[in-house]
């Protein structure tokens, strides 16, 4: 535990040397048009960084470099255990920079200091270390063949990777993609959203002082319909890994299909049913963590759990425990505060999307419970409290999309059936939680959710030992565990006839 306060954090801050350019073949450098965007901070309004914002011409320098760095094999032909070293050395090296690397977070998009020490950089650096430590450790399969013929099925990296991220766990997010992409062998093109593009330009300094080789990792600052196009429609990138909303994610799939048919791996959005069930072990614990599955990181989460089903004979008292929880804990303040729990959501723009849906809830008639407004006489204006809204009905908007703010919308069910038809009615499928003390019917949840994630008595589990993504719109394939290798490499079958 860090034993700074808000005041060491911003006198840190002020001295802060932020990298604002590009990084290509194993160097900072301008955008190509010389163009930079202002990052500005939502912690308190100040200008972090005119940063490079490269287009389709950087875009086409990032992956030429990547495409050199792979076909001559200076990192894909090196042996798995030299490669494990050099991305053990990252690993250590984030850790090293945890402090630097939090603040550089909290600083460009909002969240708590805390959060930012305690999750996003040990959940980088943790992803970077496990996907290293299994190169030497996968085996390649011999097929069971006749006599006279020897069938070898190997992996092979894809070749150049676009890593497309978004602004809520940027260090996090990319480094689930860049642990099993250069664990694999390939080279890389990370483009961080524009709203949080600092972390990432720090990291490919420190890839290249772990020893991986220049234009192995790229990484390439700027807006979506930029730098982002210029990766999705490129001819010459295999495959494109995105975490991201579901609307850019089927825009990508476009995108691969009408240019080189570049395979696409999508982490979209979510709007992941709490279902909370009479009979639930713990209420008092249920409802702490229903509280903390829509306020942890101001809900900006894709597994946010946003939509409360709660079963009727209990809603009434567990929604007041449920409010409780976040009067007594969720209260908005200093993103740099070490005991801020809830920070600033990312700008303006999400500000409003935020305050719309609360619009929108009050205008369908949904019950206000708690919240509902941005903080008054807060230094910060983009401090919104934790709302609730009860009296949800299934098909409102509050219930159907995502919000990606601190809004939960409780809805109230009679029974196990009509429960599980609520929580699957969703384009989404990203997780689901089921709270009882009936093993056979956290079972039958369980096996009836559509959910990539199940969580049982809890919400969140996870680490990198199991997969994670999404069924229907929340998306494809699976980052982290061994399952995440499955997109970044291509399975090939060589037949030597003896
Ligand atoms: P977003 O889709 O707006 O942007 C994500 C990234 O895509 C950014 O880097 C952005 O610049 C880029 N982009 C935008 N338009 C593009 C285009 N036309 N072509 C190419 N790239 C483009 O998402 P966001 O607002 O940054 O992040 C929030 C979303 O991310 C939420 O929907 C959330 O659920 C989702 N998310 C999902 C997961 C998951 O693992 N499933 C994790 C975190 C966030
Ligand atoms: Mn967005």
């Amino acid at each position: 535990m860090t034993t700074m306060t808000a005041s060491d954090w911003r006198a840190r801050a002020e001295g802060l040397a932020i990298a604002d350019q590009a990084f290509i073949d194993g160097a900072y450098v301008s955008s190509r048009s010389g163009a930079t965007f202002e990052k500005i901070s939502p912690v308190d309004g100040r200008l972090l960084a005119r940063v490079a914002s490269c287009d389709g011409e950087d875009a086409d320098l990032a992956v030429a470099a990547a495409r050199r760095a792979f076909d001559d094999g200076r990192w894909a032909r090196q042996a798995p255990a030299a490669r494990q070293a050099v991305l053990l050395r990252l690993a250590a090296l984030i850790e090293a920079h945890a402090e630097e690397l939090a603040l550089l977070e909290t600083l460009d998009m909002g969240k708590p200091i805390g959060d930012a020490l305690a999750v996003d950089v040990p959940a980088a650096a943790r992803a970077i270390r496990w996907s290293a430590e299994a190169i030497d450790k996968i085996y390649d399969e011999v097929a069971p063949t006749p006599e006279d013929q020897l069938g070898l099925v190997t992996r092979e990296p894809v070749g150049v990777v676009a890593a497309i991220v978004p602004w809520n766990f940027p260090l996090m997010m990319a480094c689930w993609k860049l642990g099993p992409a250069l664990a694999t062998g390939n080279s890389v093109v990370l483009k961080p959203s524009e709203k949080s593009p600092l972390s990432a330009l720090r990291l490919a300094a420190l890839a290249v002082e772990a020893g991986l080789p220049a234009g192995v990792l790229n990484v390439l600052p700027g807006f979506g319909h930029t730098a982002g196009q210029g990766l999705s429609r490129h001819q010459d990138v295999d495959t494109l890994v995105f975490t991201g909303s579901t609307r850019i994610g089927r825009r990508l799939m476009v995108d691969a299909g009408e240019t080189n048919m570049k395979r696409v791996w999508l982490e979209a959005g979510g709007k992941s049913p709490n279902i909370v069930f009479a009979d639930a072990p713990d209420l008092e614990e249920a409802a702490e963590a229903a509280a903390a599955a829509i306020a942890f990181n101001q809900g900006e989460v894709c597994t946010a759990g946003t939509r409360l089903l709660v079963e009727n004979s209990i809603r009434e008292a567990f929604v007041a425990r449920v409010v409780a929880a976040l009067e007594r804990h969720w209260r908005p303040g200093d993103p740099l505060d070490p005991a801020t729990r809830v920070g600033a959501l990312v700008d303006g723009t999400q500000l409003e999307t935020v305050l719309g849906y609360i619009e929108a809830g009050r205008a369908e008639g949904a019950t206000l419970r708690l919240g509902g407004a941005p903080l008054a006489d807060a230094s910060c204006a983009l401090l919104v409290p934790p709302t609730v809204f009860d009296d949800v009905a299934p098909g409102m908007r509050i219930a159907q999309e995502e919000i990606f703010g601190p809004v939960l919308s409780v809805i109230g069910f009679d029974d196990f059936d009509e429960a599980i038809a609520i929580a699957n009615d969703t384009i989404y499928g990203l997780a689901a939680a089921v709270w009882t003390r009936d093993l056979s019917k956290a079972h039958r949840a369980a096996r009836a959710l559509r959910a990539g994630s199940v969580w049982v008595n809890q919400y969140d589990g996870g680490d990198m030992t199991a997969p994670f993504g999404g069924f229907k719109q929340s998306g494809n394939g699976r980052d982290k565990s061994l399952h995440a290798f499955d997109k970044y490499t291509e399975l090939k079958a060589t037949w030597i006839k003896l």
